[in-house]
């Protein structure tokens, strides 16, 4: 089945099939985002055609079909990462609402003076912003497990989080996977060595997610961010995961219709989750959509999915490493690294290389990657990404090596 799956994979993905500047598109930006099969768009055009209502609150056979298809929606995301509990999933817009959730309403209820926030050197901005935000309305502190190496290629300083681990610690944010280095986080350990503190856990998987078989209650975390476009999904949708002992002791953040049971003039009193976290009509088209995108992933398989990244990144860092001038930040070559590598190309600026890419019909990211302090701790303003997923080949990062040669060129002339 999962073969069968795989053998035309490429065509289930229409916008792969265009020319960019004459060539024929490669689309190594999946990082950012990735692009949609043809069974995730009919999704959105099946319920925009046949489905479209408001859900939980109508009686009628349209309103009815769609809250079936939304909660059923919620069930498949539960099973995507085997949570214990269809509730414990919150629809979002994405990881940067998920993490502002946890931070806002989490921070607001549990932090105090004296208080310690921990989170890594190698955070995107979503993951340690909405942090900096909590630590500073609660007068608490925000401390940074290290990370090792001069081109961040030895991890987490797994030694140094012994000591960061106090009591202290009242909730500890990590990436599963950076979207810069592409290192990925022994995460079923450290929500294991938290737990020993007592120390609430909130993964950032915005990176890993539909990349690698991901299970929440293997890993044990207390929370779990991600978005659904980066996983084949629609933009404007993603999930919160929660436990749910949390979940229910958890104030809402936001409030209005959808998420009261009685309401007076005087107050108003919540249901349960998921509802109490999903204020207002919510983005019912593309939570279904983003159940028919697990539906996709699942058909290929995850662990064929992560099989396939890490075959073409090993290729490609084989074949960056043999290009002069090319600094690759992040685990080394042979090292377990997720689906993308981010380098530096000496003498030009990655602006200039995207740029330049571009010309040749190749979509890549060049820039900060929301990583800034990264970027300063690592002495680079910015590198060059290059990020795969299951519908990239090898031909592809054969154009994407020549092109770099071109450009190399380019600039030593
Ligand atoms: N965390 C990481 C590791 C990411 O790569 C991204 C997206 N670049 C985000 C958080 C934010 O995701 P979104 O913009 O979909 O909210």
């Amino acid at each position: 089945l999962q073969a069968a799956a795989w053998r035309n994979v490429r065509a289930d993905f229409p916008v792969l099939h265009q020319q960019v500047n004459g060539k024929p598109l490669v689309y190594l930006d999946n990082g950012a985002t990735s692009q949609k099969p043809r069974a995730v768009i009919d999704a959105l055009v099946r319920y925009y055609e046949r489905d479209n209502s408001n859900v939980h609150r109508g009686l009628h056979t349209l309103s009815m079909r769609a809250t079936d298809a939304y909660e059923g929606a919620r069930t498949r995301l539960a099973r995507f990462i085997n949570a214990a509990d269809p509730a414990e999933i919150l629809f979002t817009r994405g990881t940067t609402e998920s993490i502002n959730l946890v931070a806002r309403s989490w921070g607001h209820a549990h932090l105090k003076p004296g208080d310690v926030v921990l989170t890594t050197e190698f955070e995107h901005h979503s993951n340690l912003v909405p942090w900096q935000q909590a630590a500073k309305a609660a007068g608490a502190t925000l401390k940074y497990v290290p990370l090792l190496g001069a081109d961040g290629e030895g991890g987490l300083d797994l030694a140094a989080l012994d000591t960061l681990l106090t009591p202290q610690v009242k909730l500890f944010a990590f990436t599963h996977i950076s979207n810069t280095l592409g290192t990925i986080n022994p995460v079923a350990e450290l929500c294991r060595r938290a737990r020993a503190v007592g120390a609430v856990t909130v993964i950032d998987a915005a990176q890993s997610i539909g990349h690698v078989p991901l299970d929440v209650q293997q890993i044990g975390c207390d929370f779990l961010a991600f978005s659904g476009h980066k996983m084949c999904g629609p933009t404007g949708i993603g999930v919160l995961y929660g436990r749910r002992a949390l979940l229910d002791k958890l104030a809402p953040d936001e409030t209005g219709g959808g998420m009261v049971v009685q309401v007076t003039y005087e107050g108003a009193t919540w249901k349960p989750a998921p509802e109490r976290f999903e204020a207002g009509t919510p983005n019912v088209a593309d939570a279904i959509a983003l159940g028919a995108a697990c539906d996709y992933l699942d058909a290929l398989g995850r662990e064929q999915i992560a099989a396939h990244d890490d075959r073409l990144v090993r290729v490609a860092m084989e074949k960056l490493s043999a290009l002069p001038g090319i600094r690759i930040i992040g685990p080394r070559a042979g090292a377990e690294r997720s689906g993308l590598v981010s380098f530096a190309f000496e003498g030009v600026h990655a602006h200039d290389v995207v740029t330049f890419a571009d010309e040749d019909g190749i979509a890549l990211r060049g820039g900060h990657h929301c990583n800034q302090p990264l970027m300063r701790k690592l002495g680079l303003t910015s590198t060059t990404r290059a990020s795969f997923y299951l519908y990239n080949t090898e031909a592809e990062i054969d154009r994407l090596v020549a092109s770099l040669a071109r450009i190399q060129k380019f600039f030593a002339g």
